[in-house]
């Protein structure tokens, strides 16, 4: 037995539209991508495909490359030639966006990938994988996509979107968290999902549920129910300041459905507090001795397994600071030192093992 470690990387500008993408995106994924591979470490960039397309169109339009958009493709190309991997991450929202002051300003009634009639969600997919296909193949003829994060996660209702990414040779799905719920302007219940390590073919009209005969894998970021105190980590601290600016504000928040009934007040506060919350494994987020901590727990719950187990992390380019470089450290020192136990993987590394493209 042997854990793969895959950093997954949600790539892209603050959820209201608003931020530098150097800033926000290529500044922090360099010293991403310099630091994993101090350690022999590979990243996997899920690059937010749909708001890269509306920065290259900006600059084509304008002749201005004001988001930074030929560094993000010299970024990705050079992540994809040098053992790392670049694969499909997709807000619709910016489908339709337009700037306005300096911001993408969405179209909030295309939030959610999954609840979009399925003739727009290919039309999404084929659109977002084309911009990811011409920045790469120039440089990697034999460029695969094959895995795909959804926006906030996303994969429910399953159907639509589980159809549309077979059909384009997505075999591969990493949104599920389990535990994880959302019943707001996205909704899903990953409560009851197969694993929150082990990947498993997914259900075509459920994520959560294994079908032997789907052709479509879920590979889950690594995730546990904690009480609020496990959360506590000085990172979340400073994002909490780096980031409250930035929030989905009133106006730019997507609308609410109305109707659904709210918990009161005090009840909120005591599921907060005495309630078990989903703990993803997040290299942004945690602390090294966090995430130390979290793969030793999956060892001991997961080590009698067989073959190379995936152990997903998840970060986001815009939430890497200076801070969290220094305490990841600490994590990769460990993994490195366990060679015989961890070792650092992209998410086609166990795809050999599982024979899933067979
Ligand atoms: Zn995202």
């Amino acid at each position: 037995m042997a854990f793969g470690i895959v950093f997954s990387l949600d790539y892209e500008i603050h959820g209201n539209g608003a931020g530098s993408p150097m800033e926000l995106m290529v500044e922090p994924t360099w010293r991403l991508l310099r630091q994993l591979e101090r350690f022999g470490g590979k990243l996997t960039i899920f690059a937010e495909a749909m708001e890269i397309l509306r920065f290259r169109e900006h600059f084509r339009a304008t002749g201005r490359d004001d988001f930074a958009y030929e560094a993000i493709a010299e970024q990705l190309r050079y992540a994809i030639t040098h053992g790392h991997d670049v694969q499909l991450h997709i807000h619709p929202s910016y489908a339709n966006a337009i700037l306005e002051n300096g911001r993408w300003k969405q179209d909030w009634r295309e939030y959610d990938t999954a609840r979009l009639p399925p003739s727009r969600i290919r039309a999404v997919l084929a659109e977002a994988a084309g911009v990811l296909d011409e920045i790469l193949k120039p440089v990697q003829p034999d460029y695969a996509m094959y895995a795909f994060r959804a926006g906030n996660w996303a994969m429910m209702p399953t159907r639509n979107i589980a159809d549309a990414l077979i059909d384009r040779g997505i075999l591969l799905d990493s949104s599920v968290f389990k535990g994880g719920m959302r019943d707001n302007v996205a909704k899903f219940d990953y409560s009851g999902a197969h694993s929150a390590l082990l990947p498993w073919r997914a259900d075509r009209d459920n994520i959560n549920v294994v079908d032997p005969s789907s052709p479509l894998w879920e590979y889950p970021i690594y995730c546990e129910m904690r009480s609020i105190w496990a959360f506590v980590s000085l990172n979340r601290f400073y994002r909490v300041f780096q980031t409250r600016t930035n929030r989905l504000g009133d106006e730019d928040a997507p609308p609410t459905e109305p109707g659904v009934p709210r918990p009161g007040k005090l009840a909120r506060l005591a599921a907060t507090f005495f309630g078990k919350h989903a703990w993803k494994a997040d290299f942004n987020q945690c602390s090294g001795p966090q995430l130390i901590a979290a793969l030793k727990r999956a060892k001991s719950t997961y080590g009698a397994q067989s073959g190379l187990l995936p152990f997903v992390m998840i970060g986001h380019s815009k939430t890497y600071g200076r801070y969290n470089e220094a305490t990841l450290e600490r994590f990769l020192t460990f993994a490195t030192s366990r060679a015989t136990e961890y070792r650092f993987a992209v998410y086609r590394d166990f795809l050999h093992d599982l024979q899933a493209f067979a």
